[in-house]
């Protein structure tokens, strides 16, 4: 059985017009699919009765179902663990905002980019997810979202996977949501989260679809960074920080670099120091996220008055800087700890 979710006008329209269909099927059945959020092709009122019996006799429109969901107590944020056909699993996390319903997607199952802050790269990588299943992560919550007359507003590519390793995959997925017969996103409301896989950032910025584009940092400095982010032994700061001058100078989009914030490791003032030396002169803000505690690794988050101090030293640096909102605390928001749960068998 064939999945057509994940596929676009086009390749719907020429696999019913190989079937000697008109060529209009192609966007009807793209406007059930992606537009009335309708997965039984016998529900397709407008579709022929044998066109339905066909498709249905060959192909499913199969997407992701809920195996575990936690809440945060304040309701504001809720973490989704959904299976696809295969049984393999990934987080989405819906983040009521101020500025509206935020989607955090997943691009792997899993991840091997080993950074040591996170708890998605522990088991590994399973598979690059296909554009289809970043897909039904959105349409799992934005349907559930249409039942109180909610949509999802903006969405982030910031859960398990390193998106510009799956990046056919990826941009399919981009422009798929920005389509007419989609969703209808402005590029403007997603954001592409990356460790720094330069190559990619350039050919990005080539595309000409203006996403958003956040570059974890989260260290001044060489050393340190490859520690943090093994990937930097072969993309050091430098050649990120100029991969994301580019993008921005490209795109016109400011870039965001991601820091985490680590007491004692990467929070004093010579590193932001050497961040700001690292910016400066760049269309980009830098985003301070205090760290959870790492018990493992005896990493904890820094006091009030350090973050404070490192805040206002960027800030009196002409560096945008935000510090993260805590969201979603109580429900281990930590990406990738829900799934390992599942994975150990303490589900
Ligand atoms: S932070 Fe992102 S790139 Fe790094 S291991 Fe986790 S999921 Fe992968």
């Amino acid at each position: 059985m064939e999945n057509l979710f994940g596929k676009t006008l086009q390749e719907l329209t020429e696999m019913l017009v190989a079937w000697g269909m008109p060529k209009f099927r192609g966007k009807q059945l793209a406007d059930w699919m992606y537009k009335k959020s309708i997965t039984d092709f016998n529900a397709m009122q407008n579709l022929p009765k044998d066109m339905r019996e066909k498709l249905a006799a060959s192909c499913v429109i199969d997407r992701a179902s809920r195996v575990d969901q936690l809440d945060s107590v304040d309701g504001k944020t809720s973490k989704f663990l959904l299976n696809f056909a295969d049984g393999v699993g990934v987080e989405t996390v819906l983040m009521r905002q101020p500025y509206g319903n935020s989607i955090c997607v997943s691009s792997q199952a899993g991840c091997n980019m080993g950074c040591a802050f996170c708890a998605s790269t522990l088991h590994g990588m399973v598979r690059n997810l296909t554009a289809g299943e970043m897909l039904a992560q959105t349409y799992y919550i934005n349907d559930l979202l249409s039942q109180t007359g909610e949509k999802v507003d903006t969405i982030v590519i910031m859960g398990s996977g390193e998106p510009l390793t799956n990046y056919d995959n990826v941009l399919k997925y981009i422009r798929l949501l920005h389509e007419d017969y989609g969703l209808g996103m402005s590029y403007r409301s997603i954001t592409l989260s990356t460790s720094g896989i330069v190559p990619n950032i350039y050919r990005l910025a080539a595309e000409e679809i203006p996403v958003n584009l956040s570059i974890s940092l989260h260290a001044p400095e060489d050393a340190l960074r490859s520690e943090l982010m093994p990937i930097n032994r072969k993309y050091p700061l430098s050649e990120v920080v100029k991969a994301g001058r580019d993008y921005g100078d490209t795109t016109h989009r400011r870039v965001t670099y991601e820091y985490i914030l680590i007491d004692g490791v990467n929070d004093n003032m010579k590193q932001a120091k050497e961040l700001v030396g690292l910016l400066k002169g760049q269309l980009a803000s830098v985003n301070l996220i205090p760290i959870n505690p790492v018990a493992e690794r005896g990493w904890n988050r820094p006091s009030p008055a350090r973050i404070n101090a490192f805040e206002q030293y960027l800030d009196q640096h002409h560096i945008t800087v935000t510090v993260r909102r805590e969201m979603g605390n109580d429900i281990q928001a930590a990406c990738g700890q829900l799934r390992n749960r599942h994975l150990t068998g303490e589900g």
